[in-house]
């Protein structure tokens, strides 16, 4: 067997919750000069933070808000992000209206990760968590606010701001003069949708915000029902079954292009939301010759 000191080594390592297999290990350690040690799992806990999470989920999803978080989380992490540590995301899926969900995995662990508005902090059980994020939204009247729930927690929020189009408001102004008056449909809860709709010359109070991709259709529906012929001017994402239905369906040109053409009678391939009132007036004008 072993000298006594040896098994005592062992014995006192055990107590310390090392387990030493071998004897020849307690001789050998005492002449050890050199050490490599393993960041993810080793000297970090494993535990991604939730930024880079949440942009691992992200990267799978063609959203506009999700390009932001992945360029937030690049902006944090630097390269290490694109590289070598890149999280795989499995069961990926897109939960329209609502954000984005997938399990990340990063070594041998697997994180369910869940992005998006308040709508994913039903899966979270803690009712305080709820609260939290209210408080927090509260605090960003105008941004959107984005949640982070991994493995049920709620572990980050986010506040995303978007700029407005430089000739939004001016775009709301000759729809209205032509007669197209001009509401607008958003998925986003009512505090930055509110700060939109100020901002452009829209009447808050005709506005809908926190509506479901089915609700946009819906909308639209229920203008050419009654008899006021709908345009629909969106992105494409979320709002793609809306934009098939309407008499108009205006895709934005710039971001998933082909998904929203497939649907849309009109591609804005210029970022000038004006261009469109100015179409609208040319074929006003077309028309008028023609007959
Ligand atoms: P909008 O109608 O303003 O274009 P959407 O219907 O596309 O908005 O999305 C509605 C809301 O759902 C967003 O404001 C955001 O809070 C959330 N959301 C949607 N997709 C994502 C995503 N990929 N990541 C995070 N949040 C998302
Ligand atoms: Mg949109």
């Amino acid at each position: 067997g072993a000298p006594l000191a040896t098994t005592c080594a062992i014995a006192a390592a055990a107590t310390r919750g090392v387990l030493i297999k071998k004897p020849q290990t307690v001789e050998l350690l005492p002449s050890i000069r050199s050490a490599g040690l393993d960041k993810t799992g080793t000297l970090t806990k494993g535990d991604l933070d939730p930024l880079k999470m949440a942009a691992a989920v992200e990267m799978k999803s063609a959203h506009p808000i999700s390009a932001a978080i992945v360029s937030k989380a690049v902006g944090c992490v630097g390269e290490a992000f694109e590289t070598a540590d890149e999280p795989a995301v499995k069961k990926f899926k897109n939960l329209p209206g609502v954000g984005a969900q997938g399990n990340v995995s990063f070594g041998s662990k697997t994180a369910s990760v869940l992005v998006g508005n308040h709508r994913v902090l039903e899966a979270v059980a803690d009712p305080g968590a709820r609260s939290m994020f209210a408080n927090f939204q509260r605090c960003h009247p105008h941004d959107t606010t984005v949640a982070v729930v991994v493995n049920g927690t709620l572990r980050l929020g986010m506040a995303l701001n978007d700029t407005i189009r430089s000739d939004a408001a001016k775009v709301v102004e000759e729809l209205n003069a032509l007669g197209c008056e001009p509401v607008m449909l958003t998925g986003d809860a009512e505090a930055a949708g509110r700060h939109v709709a100020i901002a452009t010359g829209l009447d808050p109070s005709v506005c809908y915000f926190s509506m479901h991709p089915e609700d946009k259709h819906d909308w639209v529906q229920k203008q050419e029902d009654s008899g006021k012929p709908a345009l629909m001017l969106g992105d494409g994402i979320n709002d793609a079954t809306a934009l098939a239905i309407a008499s108009v369906g205006v895709a934005m040109g710039e971001t998933s292009a082909a998904l929203a053409a497939n649907s849309a009678d009109m591609v804005m391939m210029t970022d000038k939301l004006q261009r469109l009132s100015q179409c609208i007036r040319l074929c006003r004008y077309a028309v008028w010759i023609e007959r």
